[in-house]
């Protein structure tokens, strides 16, 4: 028994790499996943299966996590029009699914698995006349520590997931800095409304608010992302520090579960959640992560937090003086805010050591008010000038620039 276990675990073992190759004709054109020729099915004895139709044939491998369960697919490289959260359908053992692009030349797909799983089948299949390609795999139900012993990040994976911040840096910028993040984006779509995601409204209220910035002489802005790929926490800090940023902005929102919300938000961090709903978000965005797949540096996370407390201690109140400057320029400038303007919780992404840091909730996607205003242009340019004003009024009371002179 026990060696038909090793056996079988270095046969499912955790990754799979293997390549299918295209049409010559087809090569120049990235693979994308046929949406409605797709599914995932439920099949007797708790087993499912996973099929995916391909333009092409594309390089993936396969490999499990646990803590939660889940199933992820890394294709290089796999584009995916008109897929959505439900096209596949759901099976008992695959409640949920998610995929996105997780860094140039890579796209992933993570399938949540609600208990240990291994795969039994794992067949490409290619036709050569159309030039298509269809991905089937079947698992099945496993035992717990079969499946803890091959979960993981495969290691040639956790040095490629690991690369430098993909934004490149010219020299460092001049005059005062404001960092803006985008929250979310490529595999983290944040919260999900219908067809909106949070990560590609983020992308367009960061845009607009940095073309508010620019109108300022003096200021300039470099941004999370430019596109919507996926950038860990960590990756948006240290992109932060490379630019040498004076203030770190970062934009999300977010859905709640419970109750209705509504208005913008402003939080600072703090080492205990102020509020059961801002550690839930809090939780969320860390879970965010989890469910993206990547593995954080866990070892240096000992050294850094002691040297971000370090710097909190003088940040900190920066970024309360901040967070206050701005929600009185967004009452000014909106005049609407949420009820409790000023939060604060313990996001990874405020962690940023020596920047004074808020993040910025410009609504509810849950809402169905916030949602429209954060559709329309008229209202995403009165945030923007809002926010700009709040940032600079502030960084002027703080001694951070001379006097701005509007263009
Ligand atoms: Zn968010």
């Amino acid at each position: 028994m026990k060696v038909w276990r090793s056996i079988r675990r270095a046969v499912y073992a955790v990754i799979c790499v293997c390549v299918l190759f295209g049409h010559s004709t087809q090569a120049q054109t990235l693979a994308r996943v046929i949406a409605d020729q797709s599914t995932i099915q439920d099949h007797i004895w708790g087993q499912v299966s996973i099929e995916l139709a391909l333009t092409k044939g594309v390089p993936y491998r396969i490999f499990f996590l646990n803590g939660p369960d889940r199933l992820v697919i890394d294709f290089n490289e796999l584009r995916f029009d008109g897929l959505t959260a439900t096209t596949l359908g759901q099976a008992e053992e695959i409640p949920a699914y998610r995929f996105g692009s997780i860094g140039p030349g890579w796209s992933r797909m993570v399938f949540d698995l609600s208990r240990p799983m291994e795969l039994v089948r794992e067949n490409l299949a290619f036709d050569p006349q159309q030039g298509l390609a269809k991905l089937t795999l079947k698992l099945r139900p496993s035992e717990r520590e079969d499946f803890d012993a091959v979960a993981g990040v495969p290691d040639t994976l956790r040095a490629e997931q690991r690369p430098e911040p993909s934004l490149t840096l010219g020299p460092p910028s001049e005059g005062f800095v404001v960092f803006i993040d985008a929250g979310h984006g490529g595999i983290d779509p944040g919260a999900v409304e219908g067809a909106l995601t949070e990560a590609e409204l983020m992308m367009s209220l960061a845009r607009r608010l940095r073309e508010e910035f620019r109108k300022y002489d003096g200021v300039s802005v470099v941004l999370s992302r430019s596109d919507d790929h996926f950038v860990s926490l960590e990756d948006r800090i240290a992109l932060a520090h490379a630019a040498q940023a004076n203030v770190f902005l970062s934009l999300h929102a977010d859905a709640v579960t419970e109750g209705v919300a509504r208005g913008a938000t402003v939080y600072t961090l703090s080492e205990n959640a102020s509020d059961e709903a801002s550690a839930k978000l809090a939780e969320r965005h860390r879970r965010d992560e989890i469910l993206a797949g990547v593995d954080l540096g866990q070892a240096d996370d000992e050294i850094a937090n002691v040297l971000m407390d370090m710097a909190r201690r003088d940040t900190g109140p920066k970024s309360i003086a901040l967070a206050q400057a701005v929600i009185e320029a967004l009452r000014v400038g909106m005049g609407d805010v949420n009820s409790r303007p000023h939060r604060t919780a313990d996001f990874s992404v405020l962690k940023s050591a020596s920047i004074p840091s808020i993040l910025i909730e410009a609504g509810f996607l849950s809402t169905r008010q916030d949602r429209e205003n954060l559709m329309d242009p008229a209202w995403r340019s009165k945030f923007a000038q809002s926010v700009a004003l709040g940032v600079l009024t502030w960084a002027d009371q703080d001694k951070l620039i001379a006097p701005l002179r509007r263009q």
